[in-house]
């Protein structure tokens, strides 16, 4: 038998997996080491309160469980459920997780595990096409669960002329199989736009856009450590690093997860990391023919039902400070917020409740989970522009910085003038530059950029719609009406 170790992975463990000389640069510079550097050290932290969270005594049943044959917990967000209730109890512990960012953390642990386990379902996609690959992806999935890996990918490539083919595009542009040997493949050229790269400890490089026949050089899936050899990292911009203080900016300063650039300099792929090799179908089957996008989008939703409700508390929170939430106007405008975070949570429980099982497995009703990634991908922006007009000046009107009230003559001023019905000055600052974090800051507007494109632009998600609706259902309820009457009939009627 195993013996049962008492804990799981913690934040220590995993901020001390992240110094491993992986090549990050930023600001012209190679980054020495991610944790420390001021550009990333808070994200890096909040990544690690994750673990902290679900090692704490109170929290580990909840939070986590054990893989079959190993002896360490590790985050429920790698169990395969089995059942309607093991669903619903993996959904609770990643609620969890979401709320300790409020929801900010898109690209968390649970994202990843969710993209593993539900294709890991789907095993036998792999298994008819290549049996070697199949058996690298269900052994790396074990690997990656018992390690209770946090995981990012890059799945998309870079945005550049869309005119034109994939396979058309410059050489070098689009990462790709430059060689091949009897130890590994070698891959070169770029993917966009791994979030949370700094923070994780491996990435899954695939290839959700379609590919043609042709373009079998682009058609493979791998997943490597951050530290592979020529594995460079180009890092947007920090919000963190030009986050003025927390007190200032409480969401950019702790949560910016980072966006980067990927590129593969003639990056070596031992094989059983290799889980799709030359082959256009397995790149779109790997994620559609198994629960894989299901499963991973549903992570989404899921996080996305924690940051929805932020939100909503946020709006309120703003007219209460400035005295308007009895406004008729206002409270209906609140009330219509209320009633889009409901369909929000009740677009989550259906996806849930009307699932099925797949085998042993049970999955997310996948059309209701594309209606949710449809209509919260519109849904997002229009919250944020409801939030800012319920707000007006207020979210503008505030001091410069924590510094100003370190100074007497100016802490005077403020508290004459950041009057509120419900807050004391230093607290509606507060609150309110918390708010413009979330909405309007540098990182707010990321945030919104983010839910409309994490998953696809509109038509591709609309596509998946269309692919996955019950069209046969809703004809035939047209077919129905149409059959009750004919032209001889409605003559007979109107003769008689
Ligand atoms: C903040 C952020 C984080 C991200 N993180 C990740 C990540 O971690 N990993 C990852 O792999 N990817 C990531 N992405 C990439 C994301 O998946 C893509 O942005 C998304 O799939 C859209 O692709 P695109 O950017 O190439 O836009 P496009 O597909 O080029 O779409 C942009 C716009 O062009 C128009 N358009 C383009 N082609 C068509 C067409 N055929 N028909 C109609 N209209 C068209 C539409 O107006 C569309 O809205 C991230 C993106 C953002 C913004």
């Amino acid at each position: 038998m195993v013996p049962i170790m008492s804990h799981c992975k913690t934040g220590a463990e995993h901020i001390a997996s992240l110094k491993d000389g992986r090549t990050v640069y930023i600001d012209g510079e190679l980054v020495a080491d991610v944790t420390e550097h001021r550009a990333f050290r808070n994200a890096v932290r909040s990544a690690a309160a994750l673990y902290d969270f679900q090692a704490r005594p109170d929290n580990i049943e909840f939070m986590t469980f054990i893989p079959d044959g190993s002896n360490r917990r590790v985050s429920r967000a790698w169990q395969m459920p089995r059942s309607y209730d093991e669903m619903v109890a993996r959904r609770k512990a990643l609620q969890a997780w979401a709320a300790l960012s409020c929801g900010f953390l898109g690209r968390s642990p649970d994202h990843l595990a969710s993209v593993l386990i539900g294709q890991r379902m789907g095993i036998e996609v792999f298994e008819k096409r290549s049996p070697e690959r199949a058996k690298a992806l269900a052994g790396y999935v074990d690997f990656a669960t018992r390690s209770d890996l946090f995981l990012t990918y890059v799945i998309i490539n870079p945005q550049a002329e869309r005119a034109k083919d994939w396979g058309a595009q410059q050489e070098d542009l689009v990462a790709r199989v430059v060689d091949e040997d009897s130890s590994g493949i070698t891959i070169r050229g770029a993917k966009m736009l791994g979030t949370s790269s700094i923070m994780a400890n491996e990435v899954l490089v695939a290839n959700l856009q379609p590919l043609k026949p042709g373009e079998e050089d682009l058609a493979f899936c791998c997943a490597l450590p951050m530290n592979a050899n020529g594995l460079r990292v180009l890092s947007r911009k920090s919000y963190e690093a030009h986050a003025v203080s927390i007190f200032d900016n409480p969401l950019s300063s702790r949560f910016d997860e980072n966006d980067a650039l990927m590129y593969f300099d003639d990056v070596k792929v031992p094989w059983e990391r290799v889980f799709v090799y030359r082959d256009t179908d397995l790149c779109r089957a790997q994620f559609h023919d198994t629960p894989g996008h299901a499963y991973q989008n549903y992570q989404a939703q899921i996080r996305l039902s924690v940051k929805i409700t932020f939100l909503a508390g946020l709006a309120r929170r703003i007219t209460e400070a400035i005295g308007t939430t009895n406004i008729p106007s206002v409270s209906e405008q609140l009330g219509m917020l209320a009633a889009e975070v409901g369909m929000v949570n009740a677009m989550l429980s259906g996806m849930e409740a009307s699932g099925s099982q797949l085998g042993e497995w049970y999955v997310p009703n996948k059309h209701f989970m594309y209606s949710a990634q449809v209509l919260t991908q519109d849904l997002y922006p229009r919250v944020i522009r409801t939030i800012r007009d319920l707000a007006g000046g207020a979210l503008i009107m505030l001091p410069s910085s924590v510094l100003d009230f370190g100074n007497p003559e100016m802490t005077a001023i403020i508290n004459k003038t950041q009057r509120s019905a419900t807050m004391a000055p230093e607290q509606k600052v507060k609150f309110l530059k918390a708010a413009w974090d979330a909405v309007g800051s540098e990182f707010g507007s990321r945030h919104t950029q983010y839910e409309m494109f994490y998953a696809g632009a509109r038509f591709v998600t609309c596509g998946h719609s269309f692919r996955t609706f019950d069209w046969k259902g809703a004809g035939g309820l047209v077919d129905a009406l149409l059959s009750s009457y004919d032209v001889q009939s409605e003559l007979a009627r109107a003769n008689h």
